[in-house]
């Protein structure tokens, strides 16, 4: 399996060095040549597969060129040791739970994924390699966890001081290990800033050996079509056609899905659920892709006003807006309609939403809402994504649905850790003279 950039200006590249550069060198995202189809034998018998098992086979179809099966089965296994269930929400909306993972976030499945194959295609290399990952909260804790006591790899994580909530602080200054948080003295774009220097910076990057671990990495992408088979998995026997609603913001996460129907998953919509930072909806509706500066809401992992896979999302339809209104529907939603669908979900029927979530179980009630007036939707199934746990965003959810809610296990864990941080100005020679001292 090779793979191209998106902005074809490069030649292909094999899956090592589309893992360990992550970006293509004309700036383009790195796409599969050739995308299989999985046989028959497989989809008659996803239902009696574990998710490990149908990860194996999916990555396997995929990679099988340039990964043996043993090594693949070790990565799957290690990156996906919790479930991903459906859970019935009413009638014929069920909820995809993806936050059963160490850090309560779908983000979990591709950066623990990606972390292994990194750790498997640098293991022979005698330098030690540097993740270097700026966050405003959740990204780095996924990456963080998913790299913790990785052989071979360090990694540095930059985080504005005080501009993260408590707990993601303790997710991201807790870990020990191979993880070191960098508290910086300034704001988000500050710490983006200064790994963006680091990664320019010749001199540093002879000492030693920096990766970026950025979710437009094609590792991360791949894990992320395992559990659109596993899901669909898990409501087939109702013989209904399936439709996925995915709460988006960078659109990786769709994009694992629509991957996994070009390998034969047989999905009739998808739906991009957004909150009010509607660029991909809205071009949908008009024609007019028109990035703008992202705006704060209370589902602010989606608060993206540049999503920076849309080049794969275009790419899989050919640049046609005919093709791509074919598969899938967009829909946005205020902080107010998101607040009233987490509060009529948790009062009706007893399930509590996370702000991302009550974002896709409302796109799917506005879907069928629409279908009804076409079609009678009891022919269709909807699956959302419940792409955060409830308790990551506790102070809005207690607030909306006026009800303390439990704090699982994993999450009360790092609450109770010592924070560990290393205080920095927002001033590049302190993060290069830091880094070259830990080579
Ligand atoms: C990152 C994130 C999203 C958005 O996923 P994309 O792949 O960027 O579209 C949605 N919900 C939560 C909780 C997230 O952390």
């Amino acid at each position: 399996m090779s793979f191209y950039s998106t902005n074809k200006q490069t030649p292909v590249v094999n899956l090592k060095e589309a893992v360990v550069k992550g970006l293509a060198d004309d700036n383009g995202l790195f796409m599969p040549t050739h995308i299989p189809q999985l046989p028959a034998s497989f989809f008659e018998n996803t239902q009696k597969l574990t998710l490990p098992e149908i990860a194996l086979e999916v990555s396997t179809a995929l990679l099988k060129d340039e990964m043996s099966r043993e090594d693949l089965r070790t990565i799957v296994e290690d990156s996906l040791n919790f479930d991903i269930p459906v859970v019935p929400v009413h009638d014929n909306i069920y909820s995809l739970e993806l936050f059963h993972g160490p850090t309560s976030a779908f983000k979990d499945v591709g950066a623990r994924f990606m972390a292994r194959l990194l750790a498997h295609f640098t293991q022979d290399s005698q330098k030690q390699i540097t993740v270097l990952v700026a966050t405003s909260g959740d990204t780095g804790s996924a990456v963080a966890n998913g790299f913790l006591g990785v052989p071979g790899i360090n990694v540095v994580i930059l985080y504005p001081s005080g501009k993260v909530s408590n707990i993601q602080e303790k997710q991201l200054t807790t870990l020990g290990q191979n993880i070191t948080a960098l508290e910086i003295e300034g704001t988000f774009d500050d710490c983006q800033y200064l790994v963006k220097k680091a990664f320019l910076d010749k001199d540093l990057n002879q000492k030693m050996q920096l990766t970026s671990a950025n979710s437009i990495n094609i590792a991360r992408l791949i894990p992320q079509s395992f559990y659109y088979h596993y899901a669909y998995a898990q409501v087939k026997d109702k013989g209904r056609e399936v439709v996925f609603a995915t709460p988006s913001g960078n659109y990786g996460n769709i994009t694992g899905g629509l991957l996994a129907k070009r390998m034969g998953l047989p999905v009739h919509k998808f739906i991009a659920a957004t909150n009010a930072n509607d660029i991909v909806p809205e071009y949908l509706h008009t024609g007019f892709f028109i990035p703008r500066p992202s705006e704060h809401t209370i589902s602010n992992a989606m608060d993206v006003g540049n999503p920076s896979n849309f080049a794969r999302l275009m790419d899989m339809y050919d640049n046609s807006l005919e093709k791509i209104r074919e598969e899938i529907i967009g829909y946005s939603f205020t902080d107010a309609e998101t607040r009233q669908l987490m509060q009529e979900v948790y009062q009706q029927y007893d399930y509590v939403l996370d702000p991302h979530g009550a974002i896709g179980y409302g796109a799917l009630k506005k879907y069928f809402e629409e279908q009804d007036r076409i079609t009678n939707n009891e022919q269709q199934i909807g699956i959302f994504l419940e792409t955060a746990h409830p308790a990551k965003f506790i102070d809005v959810v207690e607030d909306t649905i006026n009800q303390k809610i439990e704090i699982p296990f994993n999450l009360q864990g790092y609450l109770e850790k010592k924070k560990e941080s290393i205080r920095m100005s927002a001033d590049y020679e302190a993060l290069k003279d830091y880094l070259i001292s830990q080579a």
